[in-house]
């Protein structure tokens, strides 16, 4: 037989042995597991985070008015959502004092309140977790949060009500003697200057109830102001203006704050005519800032689209953001309002759209 002849059959035949050879190799490796269909692979990918986190079909960031209330609708829409508290539990209200604009109580303290709405989260079936998120993965869904404790999240939807932060000024005085006679917490620190004279710096609803609850430990209160004109509710003004140990300094900012270096101690103000430039010493033990707050965004930057200087940007009427599954509640995403009663409305409107887009995802 004319070897030559035979090359084409030779050919075909080593192709067949190829193709049975890799095909059988395949078939091992889809038996054990080390190949799978695309659709296999996401599903499995889907699987593992499922059962390598923690998962919750809504997971809620932060616990103020906005993410109680989330923690709320959302449980009662038996979508056992999980709630972060985040760094400060129960949020800007545990550091105020009386608040009188809630519905319902003509006068309840800040943080009895959020003790309240705590329980009453819990009490629908809201599990309640004391820790921090410190990164959130939104690429694909389910989302995971990593908390500061380590321990991981996936979640089909979430609900950020990380809220607000006080503002700084900025000095390099200021951040120098924070802790050491600068404050921007009066029910926190204001304890500390019994029969002392203190300044206050602003002039919104912060700044006069600040200087109120200050004038109970206080000799004297100064209240510095950029302008001739609060900005603070016409309610609290009059308290302000009917105060005999509160005097207001209207036209001036605070320049430096003036004290000694050891131990660190404030002894007074350096404010400045903003009108004229002059400046002029106002003595004082303590400072507190209240020059109003930004929103707590740093976990979402470059994830979520911000607006009027970084608020998180959600659709008009609605709480969804930049990204589908993502929503935003209370002061985060709210640059005008701004109160605790907007807050939880829209905490409720966020657990709503949740549970609409977990239900139109299924
Ligand atoms: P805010 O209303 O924004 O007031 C900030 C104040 O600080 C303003 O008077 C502003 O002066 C002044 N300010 C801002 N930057 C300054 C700077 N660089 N130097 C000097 N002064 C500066 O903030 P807020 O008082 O913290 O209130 C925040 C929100 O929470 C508001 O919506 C408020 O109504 C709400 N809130 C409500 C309650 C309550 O309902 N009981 C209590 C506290 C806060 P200008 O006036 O010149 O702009």
């Amino acid at each position: 037989m004319n070897i030559i002849n035979q090359l084409p059959i030779i050919a075909i035949l080593f192709q067949h042995i190829e193709i049975i050879f890799y095909s059988g190799l395949s078939n091992i490796k889809r038996f054990w597991g080390f190949e799978s269909s695309n659709q296999q692979l996401y599903q499995n990918k889907y699987e593992e985070k499922m059962s390598q986190y923690h998962h919750t079909k809504v997971l809620i960031i932060g616990s103020g008015p906005a993410g109680y209330t989330a923690g709320v609708y959302a449980s009662r829409a038996m979508l056992s959502p999980i709630l972060i508290q985040g760094i400060e539990p129960g949020g800007q209200l545990t550091t105020t004092t009386e608040v009188e604009n809630w519905p319902g109580d003509t006068e309840v303290q800040g943080p009895d309140l959020m003790v309240r709405m705590e329980a009453h989260a819990k009490e629908m079936g809201c599990e309640i977790i004391g820790d921090i998120v410190t990164k959130l993965e939104v690429d694909s869904r389910p989302f995971v949060a990593t908390c500061d404790s380590g321990k991981k999240y996936s979640a089909d939807a979430i609900i950020l009500a990380t809220g607000a932060r006080a503002k700084w000024l900025g000095l390099p005085s200021e951040e120098k003697y924070k802790g050491f006679g600068v404050s921007a917490c009066a029910t926190c620190d204001g304890f500390f200057y019994r029969g002392q004279e203190i300044a206050v710096i602003g002039g919104g609803n912060t700044a006069v109830e600040e200087a109120l609850f200050l004038t109970n430990f206080a000799s004297k209160v100064t209240l510095v102001h950029r302008r001739d004109e609060l900005r603070a509710e016409k309610i609290l003004q009059d308290r302000l203006f009917k105060n005999s140990k509160i005097e207001p300094i209207w036209f001036h900012e605070l320049d430096e704050v003036i004290g000694t270096e050891s131990p660190l101690g404030v002894e007074a103000i350096r404010i400045k005519n903003t009108m004229t430039g002059k400046l002029s010493d106002v003595p004082c033990k303590g400072v507190f800032v209240a020059i109003g707050h930004a929103p707590a965004t740093e976990l979402v930057k470059n994830i979520l689209d911000t607006h009027n200087g970084g608020y998180v940007k959600v659709e008009p009427g609605s709480t969804r953001t930049s990204v589908p599954g993502i929503f935003a509640a209370g002061d985060l995403t709210d640059h005008i309002y701004r109160q605790a009663v907007t807050s939880a409305g829209m905490g409720c409107m966020a657990a709503l759209d949740a549970e609409k887009f977990i239900s139109e995802s299924d």
